[in-house]
């Protein structure tokens, strides 16, 4: 096997796994490293998102909730299932077998793309090489005309709450727990905080969310948020807001976390503990002395809007760099990098990166907040439509929530999008598409949507932003 390559590619998370593949696209010679190792010592490709991320942690979010609708929701459609029952196991394996299936999915992309993929530790040394240190401890150099990093990103552990692995856990931990904790502990009120909240809750555990942060969801606009907020309580999730934990300690069987809010000191008594205060850039033992890239002041590595690192024909993409840590954001600027590589044109639009919580409901968004745009002095005007109105909402038995447009008063740009309720994370796709075709509040207004469907919220916010919704009375 040859070690000279057009692009040597360092991670293959959805940052990474992208941009060999395109690169093998554009008929360059690619090799992609990666080092994951799963819990069971097995090798994978698919980074945090498919092995311990977004797709485990969907699967578990889908499973969990039909649980509970089969529980609460069924006997309203009049289906009678008498007592449901939880197989943790069964769920669980499902899970396993959906990851692994995805992750060899990306076995199969890079053969068809002509992408060398290799399991190993890949660090950058100077003169653009890469030296990989095989599973077995095994030593080569590749040498590359062009180096995409993509090394990701690791949970963010807080030093006063020691992780075990088995009762003071990370979000990883927390997707393969083989029991249901009685009462668990989420040290943050995050997206992956809500998220695994949500699931364990759903599935029989006291949850009890401590956020450091007084407001909730802070990146949400707010209107949303409070809505969100309303649900998650009603589901019995137990968030406190303004709770600052100063320790955790396990004891006996349980964790017994401290914290403090503005009524005083508390111990709050826990069968496990998640931590999921944030996620930081991972470049553990990825550049050697010498290679001229370098990190800001948060440990990300320093890249322009291109993702050029400081150094010639070192690229850097994903969670390692600036912008928000998400599985798409990364796709897009791998695919940019191997476009500009071979001599294409390659932009990210940062501007319009939408962002979901997979939460029941769903919270979706794209642009900017309401108090966003109000905080930048433009005139603005505001469309919501709630899914109470919709008629398929009401036939899913899903009519919580809400779709809400943000537009510009001047010349009728949207700004914003924003909605909480049934497959929102699907809805913002219209959206986005609408935000990056520039098109206009009016736009919407005369897009015909199908009729019962979801979408018909976005279109009736988009006509209450004018005042001119048809199904919802106009305020
Ligand atoms: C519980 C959870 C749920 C999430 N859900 C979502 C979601 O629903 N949607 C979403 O958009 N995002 C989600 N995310 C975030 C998403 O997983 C990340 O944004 C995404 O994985 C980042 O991709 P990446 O390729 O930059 O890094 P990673 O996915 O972290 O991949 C980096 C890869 O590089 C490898 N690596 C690192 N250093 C080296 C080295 N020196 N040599 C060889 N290999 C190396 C790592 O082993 C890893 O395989 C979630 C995250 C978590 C933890």
């Amino acid at each position: 096997m040859s070690d000279s390559f057009d692009v040597v590619v360092i991670g293959a998370g959805p940052a990474g796994y992208p941009a060999a593949i395109r690169a093998g696209q554009n008929k360059l010679t690619v090799a992609c490293v990666d080092e994951w190792k799963n819990s069971d010592g097995s090798a994978a490709f698919g980074g945090t998102c498919l092995n311990a991320g977004c797709i485990p942690s969907k699967a578990l979010l889908e499973s969990s909730e039909l649980f509970q609708r089969a529980k609460d929701e069924f006997a309203v459609h009049g289906i009678v299932v008498g007592d449901v029952k939880l197989d943790l196991a069964a769920m669980q394996k499902r899970r396993a077998s959906i990851v692994k299936t995805m992750t060899n999915g990306i076995m199969a992309l890079f053969r068809a793309n002509g992408v060398t993929g290799i399991h190993g530790h890949g660090r950058l040394l100077p003169g653009n090489r890469v030296q990989v240190t095989g599973p077995d401890g095994s030593e080569r150099t590749l040498q590359a005309r062009h180096v995409v990093l993509a090394s990701g990103s690791s949970p963010v552990r807080l030093r006063a709450v020691p992780h075990d692995g088995v009762r003071i856990v990370d979000s990883w931990n927390a997707l393969e727990f083989d029991a249901v904790p009685r009462r668990l502990g989420v040290i943050g009120a995050g997206v992956i905080g809500l998220e695994l909240g949500s699931v364990w809750r759903r599935l029989g555990s006291e949850v009890t969310v401590l956020e450091a942060l007084e407001q909730f969801l802070p990146m949400v606009d707010q209107t949303i948020a409070k809505e969100a907020q309303r649900h998650f309580k009603k589901q019995g999730l137990d968030i406190k807001l303004g709770a600052k934990v100063s320790s955790a300690e396990v004891k006996g069987d349980g964790v017994e976390v401290r914290y403090s809010d503005a009524a005083g000191d508390h111990a709050l008594q826990v069968d496990k503990l998640v931590v999921a205060v944030g996620r930081r850039p991972f470049t553990d033992e990825l550049l050697a002395e010498g290679t001229g890239v370098l990190l800001d002041d948060r440990g990300f590595i320093q890249v322009d809007e291109h993702c050029r690192t400081n150094a010639p024909d070192v690229w850097a993409v994903g969670d390692a760099v600036r912008g928000p840590m998400l599985a798409h954001k990364g796709k897009e600027e791998g695919v940019m990098v191997a476009d500009l590589i071979a001599g294409h044109f390659g932009e990210v639009n940062y501007k319009v990166i939408p962002s979901v919580v997979y939460t029941a409901p769903e919270i979706a968004w794209v642009g900017q907040t309401e108090e966003q745009v109000k905080a930048g002095g433009r005139a603005y005007k505001v469309g919501t439509f709630p899914f109470a109105a919709s008629g398929r909402a009401r036939a899913m038995e899903a009519a919580q929530g809400m779709a809400k447009i943000v537009s510009a008063v001047d010349d009728d740009e949207v700004l914003g999008v924003h909605v909480i309720g049934p497959m929102a994370g699907e809805l913002i796709a219209e959206a986005v598409l609408a935000m990056e075709y520039s098109a206009s509040t009016e736009d919407l207004q005369r897009t015909i949507h199908a009729h019962p469907t979801l979408s018909e919220a976005l279109h009736e916010a988009a006509l209450a932003a004018d005042k001119k919704a048809i199904d919802a009375i106009n305020r």
